[in-house]
């Protein structure tokens, strides 16, 4: 490969996965790595096979059905995570297996008890096992920049001679500064003999807000691979940012005079695609893809950008995806205008899935006069959302006002073909309406966060209805758009029942030793 290419790494799924709140289903992972294939990544690290029946069953999922990245699975040292990981992964055009053990003092004592000949007699081990299986073997010593360089270095050279193609240097929690950082880099370019054998690669997390700038620095040193999520997605304070990396190495090519192989007008969508799936929003000052991220709000700068973009502006929006605000699509628009849009928009739907989005989207011409781009988003992803649903929305009217005590009146079909009908009382009207449909569901919902807000702009704008909920120590999130905010809140509320059911019915059992949670714990 080029000496000048940049291999971006995207562990969305994985690593990305891990964080409070974000767990996805089958169905949207597949979603994802269809939207991260055309993005242009090089790799991606679909999940950690051996962790549940849900993790082998998605990476699995990838592994056959999407094309063009390296598809990657995590396994720790042992034969039973790599084996498993294997039988993931073995149908995919180009398989990585992803084999990691800790290397720092701190995990060698407490986490593993282990010497550090042990360390390395592992380590070896595994990569000759997933060498075995695969040619495109990536080792990494875990908490890496917690390790002392001698031992470091002695582990990446071990791990290339086992057949490791690519050593991944993670910074596990965030403990990095750029300059030392780079400097270990180095450390192993001139101390490792045969460094030249495998790609260096960075892993950092944002616990000190140096996640990106930590990985660049390597980058500057030579590692031509960089992990990192959409939208920094991550265990605690997430990883480093795709989208800013990719950005960087772009905007300042004249320093980095690197190139990736991202389609960058897909950032903004991809962004917004994952942020709709794990129910996470993007804060609005997030560099690249923030919805404030081109706002231009002083007058000196909004004069300076008439005269000449350049003044004030480093990046053009247009570059990143960002959608455009004016009319898209009229009622008049035929179903291969619509289609097209959806794929532009960066979503993979079926034909009964675009059926069903070409009625909403014929619906919705009815009742507003412009269809944006975020209205046709809004169709779309309630596509990628729609499991097999317990409960669904037949009719819902409220009551309510200054002088009345709210109420609310709803029927729901269940899935086997009666329909439901319930009234309640309320402290407003959404509140009546979550009642009778707990009612009627028999799910008591905990409720964390209720927004809503507007999607596009005008007085017949849609609302969109975002829901938060706990059950079982998760986050369930549901999101609903309609013209009418009481009927987007019940829908996004009943997609929460729905979620709650369907985890309950495929609770499955994990291996009896180990809970996904001290799983995670013991991944970096
Ligand atoms: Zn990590």
């Amino acid at each position: 490969m080029a000496d000048n290419r940049l291999v971006i790494f995207d562990t969305t799924l994985r690593d990305g996965e891990q964080s409070p709140g974000a767990s996805m289903n089958l169905a949207e992972k597949l979603e994802v790595a269809h939207a991260l294939a055309d993005l242009g990544v090089d790799v991606i690290e679909a999940g950690f096979p051996i962790a549940s029946p849900g993790d082998f069953e998605s990476v699995q999922a990838i592994a056959r059905q999407v094309e063009g990245p390296t598809i990657c699975g995590l396994a720790r040292c042992s034969s039973a995570d790599i084996d498993r990981a294997w039988e993931a992964l073995k149908d995919s055009p180009k398989p990585r297996v992803h084999v990691f053990l800790a290397t720092s003092a701190i995990h060698r004592e407490f986490k593993l008890q282990m010497a550090k000949d042990e360390i390395v007699r592992r380590a070896v081990e595994g990569v000759k096992r997933a060498k075995e299986y695969c040619d495109d073997v990536e080792f990494s010593p875990e908490d890496a920049a917690r390790t002392e360089l001698d031992f470091l270095a002695e582990v990446v050279e071990r791990a290339i001679e086992a057949g490791a193609t690519t050593v991944n240097i993670p910074d596990t929690v965030g403990y990095a500064v750029p300059s030392q950082y780079a400097a270990a880099i180095a450390h192993l370019k001139k101390h490792v003999r045969n460094i030249d054998k495998a790609v260096i690669s960075v892993h950092c997390h944002n616990d000190l807000g140096m996640a990106v700038a930590n990985s660049l620095a390597a980058v500057v040193e030579g590692a031509r691979q960089v992990e990192c999520t959409i939208n920094g997605l991550g265990e605690r304070a997430g990883n480093a940012a795709l989208e800013e990396i990719v950005m960087a190495v772009r905007t300042r090519g004249d320093f980095f005079g690197l190139t990736t192989n991202i389609n960058t007008k897909r950032l903004y969508h991809t962004s917004r695609l994952v942020s709709h799936v794990t129910g996470i929003q993007v804060q609005r000052n997030k560099a690249v893809v923030g919805q404030n991220a081109f706002a231009h709000e002083a007058g000196i700068h909004q004069d300076g950008l008439l005269k000449e973009r350049s003044t004030y502006e480093i990046m053009n929006p247009q570059d990143v995806g960002l959608p455009q605000t004016e009319l898209v699509l009229g009622k008049h628009s035929g179903r291969h205008a619509l289609r097209q849009r959806v794929f532009d928009l960066g979503y993979h739907l079926d034909e009964a899935q675009l059926q069903k989005v070409f009625d909403g989207f014929k619906l919705l011409a009815d009742r507003k006069k412009v269809i944006y781009d975020a209205d046709i988003e809004a169709l779309a992803e309630a596509q990628i959302h729609s499991g097999p649903a317990v409960w669904t929305l037949e009719a819902v009217t409220c009551n309510a006002g200054s002088a009345t005590i709210p109420s609310a009146a709803v029927c729901l079909w269940h899935q086997g073909g009666t329909i439901h009908r319930e009234a309640s009382l309320g402290d407003g009207p959404v509140d009546a309406v979550f009642k009778a449909i707990e009612r009627i569901t028999g799910v008591e919902v905990v409720l964390r966060d209720y927004r809503v807000r507007s999607v596009t702009v005008g007085e017949d704008a849609q609302g969109e209805a975002h829901i938060e909920a706990q059950y079982d120590g998760r986050n369930i999130t549901g999101r609903a758009v309609s013209t009418d905010i009481i009927e987007a809140s019940a829908l996004a509320f009943i997609q929460v029942i729905n979620r709650i059911l369907s985890r309950k019915a495929a609770a499955a059992p994990i291996r009896p030793t180990e809970t996904p949670k001290e799983l995670a714990a013991a991944v970096s």
